[in-house]
């Protein structure tokens, strides 16, 4: 580079820079995102894969507000490109939609504003390419580029296959001049390759970001009593917004009413119900009305709802990919929110069984690869995220702490339940010898809640049918509860030490070889400590920080923060529009701890731009006074 083309580079970055905190309240780019606008601007095709929450919207909105004509953007469903005109419109930019909602007078107005040249950003359906007037109309208004989002959705191996994206290959013949960007969150070797050709992409420049989602905190419990231990974790984030997934309809309908039952406002999701009914319950839930929604996983597609704060399964996915899409939903603000999953042995049985549906072989084997490794990553022991992320060919790279010495460097990411601490391992040889032993000696033909009731000699019906009560097994464990024994036979059923005979109906442990070893007092048995055990003190030894909001803030600036998010809904509901459209949790939070008082603190809080202070610097300036005079 000469003199002049430093220069040069230094003005784009600085002219970059003030867009992105004029019109978006950033300070800084996420990962890549500068590189992406960067390109675009330059007149390249783009291809980026980025995971869910990095910020792939702000690649093309950037370049849009920074560039003469407009961007055109496709995306797969109405509500997203409602929702992201919405935020648009929010910030400042001229944007519109048109789709299969659109009638002829909104038509024709977009249409006049399209050719006044007057738009930043048009989001459009795929089909739309369908249509002749559509491109004559875009044709004579020159736009300045394309997005497409979600492109994954081309690849018939991706796994949102939508024909209608097959459309998108003109965009390349018909508007030569113009650069296309295509962006995705789930892209393997073989997408990639699809996304790229399809869209006839010309050389483009490649990005791959990191899958890491700093923000999230990992948990995974041995599943004992779904209902319970997710009332267990609702105490420690009260009113805040998150997704249960179940795994059935009729869990999903039993989760949902003993939410409500204990005063959470929650609804249930699944694909039993009425198209009209998921869409009202869906926007309920945007809107933060229905902060908790208990769903299969049919829900969660279409959904930008930036202020999810969890995101707990109450059953085991069938693989990781759904994992880590499914958890993704959660923080995408940045703020910090948490991922519990309650893993139990007889869910990987119930996948298990379902595999025989599969009708080419190749496909079941594969799919039996996925589920097993899916149980592996539940199972293993170490940092989450390092396992996570090893899945996806990634290899975790733990931050320094403060200080940046090479002995500061962490271990693992120090915000998952393994790191902080509470995840304790210990012996319990003695104890898998007693519940091994009760499994043995009733003929290896008993379930675990009959075992757990000779364990701690529980004098039932079936047992004095059985003569049960008269083995040497009977009360051994009475020093512990029935759910530690429980709790016991699951992490042997998940060591291999015990197992579930697929054959039979009901899911039957049995002593395995290595049960008989252990038996034998050749092998030593360790568990994972109960994790609802872990004390408050280990969770706060994160060196990421926070679990969840509750920890960002101290308890007075959560007393601010709640008297912001009260405006927030007050001002979305007068707008007609979810809150997180207004202002992100993320925001919310900087609002929070900043105080701002004037104009230009408000503007030092992530997600202020120039519009977003004209719109709402007096009503929320106003708050923060009141609260600071009133404390
Ligand atoms: P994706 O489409 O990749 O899932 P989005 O474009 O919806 O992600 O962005 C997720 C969230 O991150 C949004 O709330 C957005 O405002 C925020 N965001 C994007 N870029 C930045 C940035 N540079 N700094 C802070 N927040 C950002
Ligand atoms: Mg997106």
């Amino acid at each position: 580079m000469n003199a002049n083309e430093t220069k040069n580079d230094d003005e784009i970055g600085a002219r970059l820079k003030r867009a992105l905190a004029d019109t978006f309240g950033f300070r800084s780019f996420r990962p890549y995102q500068e590189e992406i606008v960067r390109a675009i601007l330059g007149g390249e095709d783009v291809f980026a894969i980025m995971p869910t929450g990095g910020g792939k919207s702000l690649c093309y909105q950037l370049p849009a507000v920074c560039s003469e004509g407009m961007c055109v953007v496709v995306s797969p469903l109405i509500s997203l490109m409602k929702d992201q005109v919405d935020a648009a419109l929010n910030n400042g930019i001229d944007a519109a939609t048109l789709n299969s909602t659109t009638s002829s007078s909104e038509y024709r107005e977009i249409a006049e504003h399209i050719d006044q040249n007057r738009l930043d950003l048009l989001y459009v359906s795929p089909e739309r390419f369908k249509n002749p007037r559509f491109k004559e109309l875009l044709k004579n208004a020159g736009p300045s580029f394309f997005a497409v989002d979600e492109a994954h959705c081309i690849s018939q191996w991706g796994h949102n296959f939508r024909s209608d994206y097959l459309e998108l290959g003109q965009i390349v013949d018909e508007f030569p001049t113009c650069p296309v960007a295509a962006f995705t969150a789930t892209a393997t070797e073989q997408v990639g390759q699809d996304i790229v050709s399809s869209l006839k992409l010309r050389n483009p420049h490649c990005v791959k970001a990191s899958f890491d989602r700093p923000n999230l905190f990992y948990q995974i419990a041995y599943k004992e009593d779904v209902e319970r231990q997710l009332l267990d974790f609702l105490k420690e984030c009260p009113d805040e917004s998150g997704i249960v997934y179940r795994s059935t309809r009729k869990s999903v309908e039993q989760t949902a009413a003993t939410l409500v039952k204990n005063g959470y406002k929650a609804e249930a999701y699944h694909a039993g119900i009425s198209d009209a009914d998921r869409i009202a319950v869906q926007d309920r839930f945007a809107r933060d009305e229905t902060p908790i929604i208990v769903a299969t996983v049919a829900f969660g597609m279409g959904i930008d709802k930036s202020n999810v704060r969890f995101v707990v399964h109450g059953d085991l996915p069938k693989d990781v990919e759904s994992y880590y899409q499914e958890t993704g939903r959660a923080g995408r603000d940045g703020a910090p929110a948490r991922c519990l999953l309650l893993f139990g042995y007889q869910d990987v049985a119930i996948h298990r069984s379902f595999l025989k549906d599969y009708e080419d072989e190749t496909a079941r084997a594969a799919a039996e690869f996925r589920l097993n490794e899916m149980a592996r990553f539940a199972e293993t022991d170490g940092c989450r995220r390092v396992n996570l992320l090893r899945y996806f060919g990634e290899t975790y790279k733990p931050r320094a702490l403060d200080g940046d010495a090479e002995e500061d460097v962490a271990e693992g990411c120090g915000s998952c339940d393994y790191c902080v601490g509470a995840c304790k391992r210990v012996d319990a040889t003695i104890d898998a010898q007693k519940a091994l032993s009760a499994m043995a000696r009733t003929g290896n033909r008993f379930g675990a809640s009959h075992l757990t009731d000779i364990l701690v000699g529980n004098l039932t019906e079936k047992i004095e049918k059985f003569g049960h009560n008269a083995l040497p097994t009977f009360g051994v464990g009475k020093d512990k509860s029935k759910r530690y024994w429980r709790y016991l036979i699951q992490a042997l059923l998940s060591q291999g030490i015990a197992e579930i005979d697929p054959s039979r109906e009901y899911p039957i442990p049995q002593v395995t070889s290595l049960g008989w070893e252990v038996m034998r007092g050749r092998r030593t048995v360790e568990i994972v400590e109960r994790p609802d055990r872990a004390t408050k003190k280990a969770r706060s030894k994160a060196v990421r920080g926070a679990a969840n909001l509750k920890d960002a803030l101290n308890s007075k600036d959560r007393k601010l923060f709640e008297a912001l998010r009260a405006l927030r809904a007050q001002i979305a509901k007068a707008e007609n529009a979810p809150p997180y459209v207004v202002f992100s949790d993320k925001s919310l939070v900087d609002m929070a701890i900043l105080k701002p008082r004037t104009d230009k603190e408000f503007l030092e809080c992530s997600g202020v731009g120039v519009r977003k202070l004209q719109n709402y610097g007096t009503e929320f300036i106003a708050a923060v006074e009141r609260f600071l005079e009133e404390n």
